[in-house]
């Protein structure tokens, strides 16, 4: 299904609820797990920006700031969120055949200090513009581990025709410290992005909608898959 096929309104109420369940409830338990499978001991648990991971990785400086204490802007949620995702890190399933992206980044807050625990819910369409509607085909939400870090593995998304016009590539993104307000925005791919023999440069100028600081940092392609890098900074407090 594509964002101009509209299957009904009430998602915003019923995501938010779930959010906040999701959020107080489950926030201990995913703490919990995370500490006991991590591999970073704490010591040495300063996050490292993701620019600092491209620069080590050799690859381009980016778009994406190091945390400077700007949160990161908001984009319109779109039409096809769908609440009570699973919670997964990886998206690749047999059915997604798309140019893999494996992103990684670190939840700060206005203070620049990792949050741990954080809601992550990423949704996208698959290498044909398509967003799975009667699933959960690339959606998932995950919680941000004691360093604040999430990881996702998925494909890079198409563009498609949407409501608002044509779309350049990217993926929808909501994040919620716990007790936190929600952060809905978008992550969009440089203009030099391969993929579907796609002309991202000219996809990004002609979305309507595009936010160019939510640019993610991309290093490759390396053997077809590329390593994204993006940071958030939000708020952790309602005001
Ligand atoms: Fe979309």
């Amino acid at each position: 299904m594509r964002e101009d096929d509209d299957p009904g309104s009430g998602h915003t109420r019923s995501r938010r609820a779930f959010i906040r369940a999701s959020s107080m409830g489950m926030t201990a338990a995913a703490l919990a797990a995370t500490g006991a499978a991590s591999v970073a001991p704490a010591a040495s648990a300063a996050p490292v920006t993701a620019v600092e991971r491209a620069r080590r990785a050799g690859g381009r400086l980016s778009v994406t700031p190091a945390c400077d204490g700007h949160e990161t802007p908001a984009a319109m949620e779109g039409p096809l969120f769908k609440p009570e995702s699973p919670e997964r890190g990886d998206f690749i399933t047999p059915a997604i055949r798309g140019v893999r992206l494996d992103l990684t980044g670190v939840v700060y807050d206005t203070g620049c200090s990792p949050q741990p625990g954080t809601l992550m819910e990423f949704w996208q369409c698959d290498q044909n513009g398509d967003y799975d509607t009667s699933g959960f085909s690339l959606r998932g939400h995950q919680y941000t581990d004691r360093r604040g870090a999430f990881r996702l593995t998925t494909i890079i998304p198409r563009d498609y025709w949407g409501r608002w016009g044509k779309r350049a590539p990217h993926i929808h993104t909501q994040v919620q410290t716990p007790g936190g307000p929600v952060l809905i925005t978008q992550l969009y791919f440089p203009d030099d992005t391969q993929a579907y023999g796609r002309d991202f440069a000219a996809l990004n100028a002609g979305d309507g909608i595009i936010n160019r600081s939510c640019t993610i940092t991309l290093s490759g392609p390396e053997d077809g898959a590329y390593t994204g890098a993006f940071d958030f900074v939000v708020k952790t407090t309602v005001q």
